[in-house]
């Protein structure tokens, strides 16, 4: 009997609890975690979304890793909120190709009220073609974030990026408050959470586990919890980060997983420098869900048949939206996978 596989869903994580988590040897961790992600989930499966930008660059904020801030010069083109049709097509694209998550993100600090009526002609589009609908737009309101909610947003991005102790030398713009808070609207308007973090910004082992302690201590646990790899992009100040030893990173996603064991663990950002070796231990630690398309926000992605051939290695089968899980309705959406065609359209506006 493994002791921290029966662990529940808990709350009240302390640092020396999870930095214990940590230091596991390696082999104890991962069946750990293994054990934990069998008991919540069908280990098989990967939940499946597509990410567009429909604003891209100039933002406000300095977050240091990011090349889409307007402090830092990286050559990125800027592109203006792209126009409701585009989106509706490009979510009609990912439809077709087997995405069940439509993911939308904006470079705001936070949404304008002039944007605002465009942005939930989005939601209510994307989710009239049957898709489930996420938005990262930066700081919420709380009326902002109920006008999402009843356009039918279902989950709201907006990530804590890293401990707070080691957050201000990140960002100096946002606060990690401000970012509590908008996680709060989210959830007091009914919507999911994605949230989750940066791995390899120079933090210490402490700050990795204060980050998961901020996000399994919250009144609920996230339904996505991305974990990203620093994408060290030249002009950003991040660009000569030490890279992260990739068993730390598997670590990180087999802790997530221990710590919301019923939360989705996205393998994000990044996952173009993971080998297939090393993406089929991620989901051996837990990670169960990716981004699917050539590019994510402003970084590559690999090539989705690229994903589909190593699901069929390993076995894998993209998990299908909840409302939809009958047989045929799979089936259909494993085909659209085996013969998705290009994905031009989920490029980069920028690029
Ligand atoms: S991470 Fe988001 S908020 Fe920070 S600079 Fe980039 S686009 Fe702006």
């Amino acid at each position: 009997m493994n002791a921290t596989a029966s662990i529940a869903t808990r709350h009240d994580w302390s640092l020396a609890e999870v930095k214990a988590l940590f230091e596991q040897p390696f082999n104890d961790l991962l069946f750990n975690a293994q054990t934990v992600h069998r008991a919540h989930f069908d280990q098989n499966r990967v939940q499946v979304s597509t990410l567009l930008s429909i604003k891209t660059g100039a933002c406000p904020e300095d977050c240091k890793y990011c090349p889409q801030s307007g402090h830092y010069n990286t050559g990125l083109e800027k592109e203006k909120l792209l126009e409701v049709q585009k989106v509706l097509q490009a979510a009609a694209d990912a439809k077709a190709i087997g995405s069940t998550r439509f993911c939308m993100g904006a470079a705001w600090k936070h949404p304008s009220a002039k944007d605002m009526p465009y942005v939930l002609e989005m939601v209510k589009g994307v989710k009239a073609l049957g898709l489930e609908t996420c938005m990262t737009l930066g700081k919420l309101d709380k009326e902002q974030t109920q006008s999402l909610a009843e356009a039918g947003l279902d989950y709201y991005n907006h990530n804590l990026d890293t401990s707070p102790e080691f957050y201000g030398n990140i960002i100096t713009t946002r606060t990690y408050a401000d970012r509590l808070e908008t996680l709060a609207h989210v959830r007091d308007a009914g919507m999911k959470i994605c949230s989750g973090g940066i791995l390899g910004l120079g933090e210490s082992l402490d700050d990795r586990a204060g980050l998961l302690i901020q996000l399994a201590n919250l009144p609920e646990h996230p339904e996505s919890v991305p974990i990203n790899m620093l994408v060290k992009v030249k002009g950003t100040p991040l660009e000569n980060e030490k890279d992260v030893d990739p068993f730390d990173f598997i670590r990180t996603l087999a802790v997530a997983r221990i710590m919301m064991p019923k939360s989705h663990v996205r393998l994000s950002a990044g996952r173009e420098a993971m080998n297939d070796q090393m993406q089929a231990l991620a989901f051996f630690a837990g990670a169960n869900s990716i981004f699917y398309g050539e590019k994510l926000l402003t970084t590559v992605n690999p090539q989705a048949n690229k994903d589909m051939e190593l699901f069929a290695r390993l076995g894998i089968k993209p998990e299908a939206r909840e409302e939809h899980a009958d047989e045929v309705h799979q089936a259909a959406i494993e085909q659209a996978l085996v013969e998705q065609k290009s994905s031009e359209q989920f490029y980069n506006a920028a690029v």
